[in-house]
């Protein structure tokens, strides 16, 4: 069974890059059979026109149904294996009015023409093409009519379009890319992430490292940190797309020391004041927050720690300490008993609006209930503005202050306090 696209326009030399590259070679090797037409093959007048003014006045040109009807009547007639087309037929219309087309549409187009099936494109110019060419043929029971934007902005004509919705789906015909793999782990797959950073030889660059871990050579730890990479690029360049996948929040395990260890390392900066040196928060993270004092908390049965995940990736955790508070000024603010505090509260500042925090403060807030509390407390920069109006938010309130140190400096805190 062939593939077959045919692309119609008055510009057919704009389509002279189908002969080229990896489209070129799926031809050549026969995977797909490209057809490119000439619309003014189907004018009848000497001057072989193909628009006219609209109805209804206004700028600009319309195309005429009548001779895009004769050029789509004939093509969509020849078609694949005989003018059979086994996967069905679609009459493709870019235009700047139509449904996105994503990585999901390239692989449903895709479908059709691994089926055997095929896609015609119909490149307008000018202001378009006579809205009766997709009412006509939308009513064709052997045609489907996809009318397919490329993006937000309006080009000169379709033939752009027609070579980005070609490139994207020939490649994933099977056969076409050595590597199948690499299909589905790009941006835009399955789980629906862009793709994580890449780096290649040399490893030093004008200054700039390729991360230790892609040269560890342990593929789990590779893989994690693709995956984490990815979520946060996603979270921040299109947080749109992450917006359909669920935060989940679970009780850390044992095993989860190392990405607790890594996860409390790089987001430890975000609750420390503006002015705090590398050196101070370096000392901070070497005493706190290494791989075995996280293997410690999750022995200690004094301890809850729970985490976020988005797609697969921690993306923030929490961890809280059952017990009296030992600082006297805490003691003395604190109202009930037994109490707990809410020692470390951390989300990637890629995923601070993703609803990862909420996720985490109300689980971490359920936990509390579980364990019969009637409160908790916190202590928070007072510097750090941001965290005490979420903290709010989460219906804490400042019950009192307390100094302590960080590496060199002393720092105060605003002791912080909700019931439950
Ligand atoms: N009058 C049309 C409108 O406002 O929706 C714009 C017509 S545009 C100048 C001419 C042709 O370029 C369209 O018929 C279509 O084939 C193509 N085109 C322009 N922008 C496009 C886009 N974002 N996606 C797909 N095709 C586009």
């Amino acid at each position: 069974m062939s593939a077959r696209i045919d692309v119609v326009s008055i510009f057919p030399d704009y389509l002279a890059p189908l002969e080229l590259s990896l489209v070129g070679k799926a031809r050549q090797r026969g995977i797909v059979d490209i057809a490119v037409h000439d619309l003014r093959d189907w004018t009848t007048d000497r001057h072989r026109t193909v628009d006219d003014t609209p109805f209804g006045g206004g700028a600009g040109m319309v195309m005429r149904p009548d001779v895009w009807g004769d050029a789509l009547d004939e093509v969509l007639q020849a078609g694949p294996d005989g003018g059979a087309a086994p996967g069905g037929r679609v009459l493709l219309v870019p235009t700047p009015a139509g449904q996105p087309f994503t990585q999901r549409t390239a692989e449903e187009l895709a479908g059709v023409l691994a089926d055997g099936g095929q896609v015609a494109i119909a490149c307008g110019r000018y202001e378009g093409i006579d809205s009766r060419i997709t009412e006509h043929y939308a009513a064709r029971h052997d045609v489907q009519v996809r009318e397919v934007s490329i993006g937000d902005y309006v080009l000169n004509g379709g033939e752009v379009a027609a070579l980005v919705v070609i490139e994207a789906v020939v490649r994933l015909l099977p056969g076409v890319l050595g590597n199948a793999a690499s299909v589905i782990e790009e941006s835009h797959g399955t789980d629906g992430l862009l793709e994580h950073p890449s780096y290649t030889q040399p490893p030093t660059w004008r200054d700039l490292e390729v991360p230790e871990i892609l040269r560890s050579g342990d593929h789990g730890r590779i893989a994690r940190w693709r995956r984490e990479r990815a979520v946060e690029r996603t979270a921040q360049v299109r947080p749109d797309l992450l917006a359909t996948h669920p935060v989940t929040v679970r009780a850390a395990r044992r095993g989860d020391a190392e990405v607790l260890a890594e996860l409390a390392a790089a987001t430890f900066r975000l609750a420390c004041p503006p002015d705090m040196s590398e050196e101070d928060m370096a000392a901070y993270v070497q005493e706190h927050l290494t791989l075995e004092r996280f293997r410690g908390y999750l022995k200690d049965g004094r301890r809850w720690l729970l985490v976020a995940e988005v797609v697969g990736a921690v993306v923030g955790y929490t961890m809280s300490i059952m017990g009296e508070p030992t600082d006297p000024e805490i003691a003395a603010a604190v109202p009930t008993r037994p109490t707990a505090e809410l020692s470390k509260f951390y989300v990637r500042a890629a995923l601070h609006r993703s609803g990862a925090a909420s996720a985490l403060m109300e689980a971490t807030l359920a936990m509390a209930r579980e364990r019969g509390l009637p409160g908790i407390w916190l202590g928070v920069n007072g510097q750090n503005e941001r965290a005490r109006r979420f903290y709010g938010k989460h219906g804490f309130e400042r019950v009192g202050g307390r100094t302590f140190t960080v590496g060199s400096r002393r720092e105060s805190d605003d002791v912080m306090y909700r019931t439950l």
